[in-house]
């Protein structure tokens, strides 16, 4: 739980039991709201360098920097990765950069989005707009509370479902286990696609390897997918996938120069590289 001793100096400080021994800083200029919810400490600051910052429980959660590398491949991954998405599920993301990316793709008509927290959408609207921008798309119906409670109700509805969750910690680590993969896996459509948050395959390889064992176990593909993004722990994090049909490591079909244009990190190439891991990685996967 974060609290003020977090900041120090003019410097915020992330430390946590899921990456111990490390620590990561950024200079902050302000605070610009710091609150307790029913749920998490909500934290927004200026960072004197990478513009603002949001935190839950004194994890960033985002930069406006650098947050575009793991928005874009989040969601355009598996939305390309699908020949015609057209009904989409969204787990978390209460900052509504997921929203924002997938309104980019013209065959989704509709997005239904569950967050738990309700204060992290009204922050995001009051302090980062640039994000939470994506909640003005009509295509969007929000849904407050439990997203693993959300996903059990939904039996074959969805092309492609995403879940931003945060960290297996507080109220996403029930994002984590197998029953809600096999509830996700009920939501889906045939020929589906899920892509979760998949942490650090350098910091949290137990996690990695329990969601890659799990999607392998309930899916007809299983892949990893790894993003450099400088503010997550070890500047990298992954997402996992599971495919009910389509190949999940290329998109299904050409991206649109009208979407192209709009991104700045993903491409058709860096979504087949990502796929492709170091080689302690790639073994640690393989003995599964
Ligand atoms: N990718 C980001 C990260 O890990 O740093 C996560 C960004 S997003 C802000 C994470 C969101 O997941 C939060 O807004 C949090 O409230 C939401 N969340 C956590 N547990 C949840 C649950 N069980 N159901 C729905 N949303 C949940």
């Amino acid at each position: 739980m974060e609290n003020q001793d977090q900041i120090k100096d003019g410097w915020f400080f992330e430390t946590c039991p899921l990456w111990p021994g490390m620590g990561f800083s950024l200079e902050i200029e302000k605070i610009l709201y710091h609150k307790k919810s029913r749920f998490q400490h909500i934290g927004v600051y200026q960072t004197r360098h990478h513009g603002k910052m949001l935190a839950l429980d004194g994890i960033i959660q985002l930069t406006e920097s650098d947050e575009f590398a793991y928005q874009e491949m989040l969601a355009h991954v598996p939305l390309f990765a699908h020949p015609r998405p057209e009904q989409v599920l969204v787990i978390g993301g209460g900052d509504g950069g997921i929203l924002r990316e997938i309104c980019r793709h013209g065959s989704v008509k509709t997005i239904d989005f569950c967050e738990i927290d309700e204060e992290v959408i009204r922050v995001s609207k009051e302090f980062l707009p640039s994000l939470a921008c994506g909640f003005d798309d009509p295509r969007i119906r929000v849904h407050i509370g439990d997203g693993h409670a959300f996903v059990l109700e939904k039996k074959k509805e969805y092309d492609v479902i995403i879940v931003d969750s945060s960290d297996p910690i507080g109220p996403g680590d029930v994002l984590f286990k197998k029953p809600f993969y096999e509830g996700l896996k009920a939501a889906l459509k045939p020929g589906g696609i899920v892509a979760t948050q998949g942490e650090s395959i350098f910091l949290h390889q137990e996690c990695v390897l329990r969601l890659a064992k799990i999607t392998k176990e309930l899916f007809i593909k299983q892949g990893y997918s790894c993003i450099m993004i400088p503010t997550y722990p070890g500047g990298n994090i992954g997402i996992c996938l599971g495919s009910l049909g389509p190949d999940l490591n290329k998109p299904a079909e050409p991206v649109p120069d009208q979407i192209q244009d709009q991104l700045k990190y993903y491409t058709p190439e860096i979504h087949a590289a990502s796929f492709v891991l170091p080689h302690f990685a790639k073994q640690m996967l393989a003995r599964l």
